[in-house]
């Protein structure tokens, strides 16, 4: 993950790790270095900028600590911004309710139905929950059938309602069966399409609106870079989401999208599904990753 990405920053510690002292030449050597990598790493130009001015004025603030070795302060300086960058602390999924709702919600083949499977599977497991997968994906029959394969391999009842065309009427009845049958949280699949699409939005808002979600989980294919931010953004301002969810980091994503959505859409991301198999789903901590980066 993210291969690239860390050879570069290794690459730009690489002078500064050599140097017995820290100095306005080689914090901004270093810092140059920086931008450049998360740039190639498809980190917006601007947010790239804002982060390595960030990173000049603690190390310019700090170059009088002795203490440490030029390149240890430098890494770490990088390293706790990173940490900033990327949301601070990790956020907790709010899965309390008489069901608790989360609504997915995101573009044709980013991940949404194998992410709620693995979501389902993750509430159930490791939380102790009885989740109800809900299909609400009105356009592709094959969705549903998707879902109720993965519902079936975690052992997770799927509601469904192949003949109705309404998405808001199966998000209801789906509230209802989960009170009925005492599942606590419901997982709702809608409908994506390809790009961008006022309908697929106004669908999903109406949904929001009618079953009031404790969570609207925005799921985003990392692998699509600055694309994956700019849909985040068009996401965000209608459905006003709550947390996002970065898929295929099993793939060779280049970072991009990890370091800048928080940033733009202001929302933190909560998981990272890293995989086709149900297990492969993580809770996202800002700080680990920022490890993983800096290798
Ligand atoms: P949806 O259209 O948004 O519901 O997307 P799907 O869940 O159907 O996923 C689209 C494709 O991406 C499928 O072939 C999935 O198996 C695959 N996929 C989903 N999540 C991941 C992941 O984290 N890693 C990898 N490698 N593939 C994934």
């Amino acid at each position: 993950m993210f291969q690239n990405l860390t050879e570069r920053l290794e690459s730009a510690f690489k002078q500064i790790k050599g140097e017995g002292r820290i100095t306005e030449l080689n914090i901004a050597a270093t810092v140059k270095d920086i931008r450049r990598a998360l740039v190639d790493a498809d980190v917006n130009y601007k947010i790239a900028k804002e982060f390595t001015d960030k990173i000049k004025d603690e190390a310019m603030g700090q170059k009088v600590i002795t203490a440490v070795s030029p390149g240890q302060l430098m890494v770490k300086i990088v390293k706790d911004e990173l940490v900033a960058l990327m949301g601070g602390s990790e956020s907790e999924l709010q899965s309390k309710g008489n069901p608790a709702v989360i609504l997915i919600a995101g573009l044709q083949g980013s991940g949404k139905t194998t992410f709620s499977a693995k979501l389902a599977n993750y509430l159930k497991t490791k939380k102790g929950l009885s989740p109800l997968l809900v299909a609400a994906d009105i356009y592709r029959p094959a969705a549903i059938d998707q879902l109720k394969v993965l519902g079936e391999q975690i052992g997770v009842d799927v509601y469904s309602e192949p003949e109705n065309k309404n998405a808001v009427q199966i998000a209801e009845n789906a509230v209802k069966e989960a009170r009925s049958k005492n599942k606590n949280v419901i997982i709702i699949d809608t409908a994506g399409r390809l790009a961008v699409d006022e309908q697929m939005m106004t669908e999903v808002a109406n949904v929001k609106s009618a079953v009031k979600p404790n969570e609207i989980l925005f799921v985003v294919d990392s692998m699509t870079g600055q694309d994956a931010v700019n849909t985040a953004k068009a996401f965000n301002d209608r459905l006003d989401f709550t947390g996002v969810v970065l898929t295929k980091l099993d793939g060779d994503t280049r970072g991009g999208a990890a370091l800048s959505i928080k940033y733009t859409v202001e929302k933190p991301i909560k998981f990272v599904s890293s995989g086709e198999k149900m297990d492969t789903l993580d809770v996202f901590y800002p700080e680990r990753m920022a490890q993983r980066i800096l290798g």
